[in-house]
């Protein structure tokens, strides 16, 4: 997978798979920066790992800067097809379910460069950023083990256009290469609307979205139901909650097909380490969704809409934080979308390894952080100095 990775350069010095498999170990052993990496360089580790000697942190930023990223994306597609072959991405609820989300990589007032995005803050300054949508298929767990979950690809927000119409070229790309893998996508409210849900129905797939413009037709009509529905009783891990589920509207007319609404309100109690006081706490969504009662039933669609917090919690929570995946290794647009990709697939690989090849007594009692931590080691391994070196 490595070995067919490609770049730009004409008479490059340095191969690219060198720099891919630096850059993937920088984020497995959490590194955070490409001079900490640099200051690895003498670890044994590197030689054997790279079959050569490490190049400096420059040279690493630059020929990222240089690589295609379409081989990198194939890359995280070979994982993808490895794991599905060995029967270790099962459905969630009967449904292959992916999540989709907008997110923001980089700010800065100071450094910006081709594909960087603009704003005026309200203090009248310019800020550039760089945004892109991402796609995350979320799998189900056995009993014995964590989830897998899959970061398969993003796209980048080019200046001047809609979150929406990048969302739809990654879609559209995502669904060549992965026809079979999903057949529903959750996403939140900035996606409840019509271009999106017939986008996902004209390729056969199915929407679940948050719902929260209250002037909405689709909105209004799902509200006056509500009144003479019978709510239903159910729960949500430790939450109470009561379900209305309104099918078969047809008051969204530029929507290609049924939409059906399910609200849940949900009620749990607190104690705060402060006061000790049992606190009641109240939430309410409402969600859109193009699936039918017959392939969701009221709870499934519950369970699954609060699953889009995966990709927040486990996603670009634990990349950012954990991973320092937010860090701009290299300001230039190329650059950030390859050591994105690159973090995916570290991500992916290092998920894959944690929930399927460590054996359950190997997980037992250990945390994922204890085993960065172990191959962490291998790279702040000192070289031995010889007795000699040492003053008497
Ligand atoms: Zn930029």
């Amino acid at each position: 997978m490595i070995d067919r990775v490609t770049d730009h350069r004409s008479l490059p010095r340095i191969s690219a798979s060198l720099v891919v498999k630096a850059v993937l170990a920088v984020y497995w052993t959490r590194l955070g920066s490409l001079n900490a990496l640099a200051l690895t360089r003498t670890a044994k580790f590197w030689k054997s790992w790279l079959e050569g000697p490490l190049c400096s942190a420059d040279s690493l930023g630059r020929i990222v800067a240089s690589l295609e990223a379409d081989p990198l994306r194939q890359g995280i597609h070979h994982v993808y097809d490895r794991l599905k072959r060995n029967k270790a991405l099962p459905d969630l609820h009967g449904l292959g379910v992916a999540v989709l989300d907008g997110h923001e990589t980089s700010t800065s007032y100071r450094r910006c460069c081709a594909g960087c995005l603009k704003r005026t803050t309200s203090s009248g300054q310019i800020q550039f950023y760089h945004r892109n949508v991402t796609l995350m298929l979320l799998c189900a767990s056995p009993p014995d083990r964590p989830a897998v979950r899959l970061l398969l690809d993003l796209e980048p927000l080019q200046p001047g256009e809609a979150e929406l119409a990048a969302a739809l070229r990654l879609l559209e790309r995502v669904l060549a290469a992965y026809p079979r893998a999903f057949g529903l996508v959750l996403a939140d409210a900035y996606y409840a609307v019509a271009a999106f849900l017939n986008f996902l129905l004209e390729h056969g797939k199915q929407a679940l979205v948050v719902l929260k413009d209250e002037r909405r037709d689709t909105y209004q009509d799902a509200a006056g139901l509500w009144a003479q529905q019978p709510r239903q009783l159910g729960s949500y891990h430790s939450r109470s909650c009561r379900w209305w589920d309104v099918p078969d509207l047809l008051s969204w007319p530029e929507v290609q097909g049924t939409i059906r609404v399910v609200r849940s309100e949900e009620s749990w109690t607190v104690k705060p380490q402060l006061t000790k006081e049992v606190t009641p706490q109240t939430t309410s969504w409402v969600w859109l969704t193009t699936l039918s009662v017959a392939q969701a039933r009221t709870e499934q669609v519950v369970r699954l809409a609060h699953l889009r917090w995966d990709i927040e919690n486990h996603g670009f929570n634990e990349l950012v934080n954990g991973w320092h995946a937010g860090h701009v290794y290299r300001h230039h647009s190329g650059a950030i979308e390859c050591f994105l990709l690159l973090a995916f697939l570290a991500y992916n690989i290092f998920h894959a390894f944690f929930a399927l090849n460590l054996k359950p007594e190997a997980r037992r009692g250990r945390t994922m952080e204890f085993v960065v931590r172990l191959i962490a080691a291998e790279i702040h391994a000192l070289p031995r100095f010889s007795a000699a070196a040492v003053p008497p």
